[in-house]
């Protein structure tokens, strides 16, 4: 279908828009119609068979921007990811799931799996091998997230695509942190790539929307379950992302130049115990990163010193906003204790290397100079 002919930029700003062929106007009209034609038409268009116009524009430009030859669009990236585990994974079989993966997947898996009778392991690690030593005669899949929340792990996209083809089963990737402009993981070998198009996608804190990018043979399988299940995304809404995404270029690339020299302030201030960021020298998989990614991301965590308390620091904040979500164009903070790892115990949460000091930061696109002004500005008080 599509073919990455052109540069991402250029991707994002055209691939896939509708043509207004009635008035000739620069950007893709917004189709709400729920009911199109049956009768000699070569695709029967409805909603909920994710193929009306607005749909297919985002869906084309995700799949563009991924390398792939097909893509879907949903509500969430919750509904992506639970539809495409139920497209591949039927009663009796098993998946091998990253241990450090999005929370709401987490759950996914622990809350559902058992009642359909689809068995599921957790790594040990993020190595190869701590993928291959789970793989039984009845796993079909694997699935990874990198880089990872909150700690930014990086997993070997391209080693872990590798141990999934010698054993003959999919690959399915959690591409959300990253965004295609910083790694396009089926050229690395992955089979499946998803997103949650909340996040960099969007990029505005303002819309829900679920992506996924893959042969047209494995979005044919998607598709089949999607249509069963619902979870399509309005026009509305694809418009929205279809704006969001024409600027996702140089969102990502202001991400990543102030998230690297954050990173860097950060990890040379004595508040600070460490500092979590793929793009530092420090960081114990950087290597892996600078092999597998074009940029490092707008994500970074950081440990104050134990004189420091993370939640007062917090409440000091005046640019950035202690907030759920991320990826946003806003720069927001949060502390995984008081969230995402809120229900495990202190010791729990330390042996996971998430302890109570620990702020996940989502750095956003202000000057650099005024994000650090106020970090500074909040450690003084
Ligand atoms: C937010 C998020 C999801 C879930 O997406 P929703 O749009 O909230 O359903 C999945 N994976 C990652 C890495 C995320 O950050």
């Amino acid at each position: 279908m599509t073919t990455k002919k052109h540069g991402l930029n250029t991707i994002c700003t055209h691939t896939g828009e509708v043509k207004d062929t009635q008035f000739g106007g620069a950007i893709s009209p917004i189709y709400m119609t729920t009911s199109y034609p049956y009768m000699d038409v070569d695709s029967k268009r409805y909603p909920r068979y994710f193929n009306t116009p607005n749909q297919q524009a985002v869906a084309q430009k995700v799949a563009a921007l991924e390398n792939a030859e097909a893509g879907l669009l949903f509500g969430s990236g919750m509904a992506v990811i639970s539809t495409t585990l139920f497209a591949f994974l039927k009663h009796g079989d098993h998946v091998v799931l990253q241990n450090e993966i999005y929370g709401g997947t987490f759950n996914l898996i622990v809350e559902e799996f058992d009642k359909m009778g689809i068995e599921y392991s957790f790594t040990e690690g993020i190595e190869p091998i701590h993928f291959e030593e789970k793989i039984k005669a009845n796993t079909k899949l694997l699935y990874l997230e990198t880089p990872s929340n909150p700690l930014l792990s990086i997993t070997d996209i391209k080693a872990i695509s590798e141990v999934a083809k010698r054993s003959n089963i999919l690959s399915i990737i959690d591409n959300t942190f990253a965004s295609p402009i910083n790694q396009t993981p089926l050229d690395l070998g992955i089979d499946i790539c998803i997103h949650s198009a909340t996040k960099y996608l969007g990029g505005h804190s303002d819309i829900s929307a679920g992506a996924v990018a893959s042969s047209q043979h494995n979005i044919d399988i998607i598709w089949n379950k999607a249509k069963n299940l619902g979870g399509h995304l309005s026009d509305f809404i694809a418009y929205l992302l279809e704006r969001s995404i024409k600027t996702l270029g140089i969102r990502v690339e202001r991400h990543n130049l102030n998230a690297q020299t954050i990173a860097e302030w950060l990890e040379n201030n004595n508040a600070v115990e460490k500092v979590y960021y793929p793009g530092l020298q420090s960081h114990p998989t950087h290597h892996i990163a600078k092999k597998q990614m074009h940029g490092f991301g707008g994500m970074l965590s950081f440990e104050l010193k134990s004189e420091f308390n993370a939640s007062e620091f917090q409440k000091n904040l005046k640019l950035i906003k202690p907030s759920m979500s991320l990826a946003g164009v806003e720069s927001t903070i949060l502390m995984p204790s008081l969230t995402s790892h809120g229900l495990l115990t202190p010791e729990q949460r330390k042996e996971m290397g998430v302890s109570d000091n620990l702020l996940r930061f989502s750095v956003g696109i202000e000057d650099v100079k005024d994000i650090i002004a106020d970090i500074e500005n909040a450690l003084k008080i």
